[in-house]
């Protein structure tokens, strides 16, 4: 009896279980959700300050869960983390983006995040130059988009990676700068061709309360991006009041709202092949 009262206990302890339950059936989903294709990628225009013409556009996953409808990428992405996916859906996000990308205009870019986990996986390099080489794209109209989690690994490892990513001729980006640590020591050490400025320092950026402070940060960091010989892109730009401080504090590209929300392929590939000229 006393058995049977503890396991009810335990069936009936509310959040715990059904909380751990609720992520391990969310893990087996993402696990099918390749295969059964429910992943797709949309992308985002980046585009250059002066002109406002497309450089090129960010491949932003997206899980449509056949009952929970779209799920964010900001909740599953950790998830595929931690699930040991994120190596599978990073390679075939990479893949279709690349494919889309042979779809483009020869000079536009595509930019692709790649997680920590993906980055130091030795076989990477490889990785990155065979689905290069599949899709006919150009090394260097494929952008990376790293994050500083890749420093948290070994640093020899990590050096080496950069150094061969470079020599295949791709470019480096670093992602949502300014939100993690001791940001400028890894500035120093690796090669990196683009700042992207957090969108936390760059929405409402014009507003009269916060103007002084986010305006400082992002001159700052333009600053020492142009010192450096890097670009800048200020992500999160919803708004004229925005984009025109952007352009004072020169900012060399712009992704945001204000020129257009991530969008599916074929859309993409109509406004890749309309609206940008050479
Ligand atoms: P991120 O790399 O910083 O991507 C930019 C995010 O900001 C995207 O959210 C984009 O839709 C959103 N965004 C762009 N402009 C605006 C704007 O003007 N206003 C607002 N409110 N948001 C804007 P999304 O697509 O939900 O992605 C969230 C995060 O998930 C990404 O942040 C990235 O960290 C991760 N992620 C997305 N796709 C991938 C992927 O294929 N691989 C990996 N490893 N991570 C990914
Ligand atoms: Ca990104
Ligand atoms: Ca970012
Ligand atoms: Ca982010």
């Amino acid at each position: 009896a006393k058995a049977a009262g503890r396991g009810k206990h335990i069936f009936y302890e509310p959040s715990m279980h059904s909380e751990a339950a609720e992520r391990q059936q969310l893990e087996n989903e993402l696990r099918q959700a390749i295969e059964r294709g429910e992943l797709s990628v949309h992308y985002q225009p980046i585009v250059r300050t002066a002109g406002e013409e497309i450089s090129g556009f960010e491949a932003l996953v997206r899980w449509q869960h056949p009952t929970r409808g779209a799920i964010s990428p900001a909740k599953f992405v950790p998830l595929a983390e931690e699930a040991g996916l994120i190596g599978k859906i990073g390679e075939w996000v990479l893949a279709t983006s690349l494919e889309e990308a042979s779809h483009w205009p020869d000079h536009v870019r595509v930019a692709v995040n790649l997680s920590p986990l993906q980055f130091n996986d030795p076989g990477v390099v490889a990785m990155v130059a065979e689905h290069l080489e599949t899709s006919g794209v150009r090394p260097d109209r494929l952008e990376l988009e790293i994050t500083e989690g890749v420093f948290l690994a070994d640093g020899d490892s990590t050096d080496d990676t950069f150094a061969k990513l470079k020599k295949l001729g791709v470019r480096l980006s670093l992602d949502d700068f300014g939100t993690g640590y001791s940001s400028l020591g890894y500035l120093k050490k690796a090669p990196f061709d683009k700042i992207k400025i957090d969108q936390s320092f760059v929405r409402g950026a014009a507003s009269t309360s916060s103007t002084n402070r986010n305006a400082a940060i992002i001159r700052a960091i333009v600053t020492l991006a142009e010192t450096l010989g890097m670009d800048t892109c200020a992500e999160g730009v919803e708004t004229h009041d925005d984009l025109q401080l952007i352009r004072e504090l020169g900012v060399s590209m712009v992704q945001g709202y204000i020129f257009g929300r991530p969008a599916d392929g074929e859309i993409t590939r109509r406004l890749a092949n309309t609206v940008t000229v050479e």
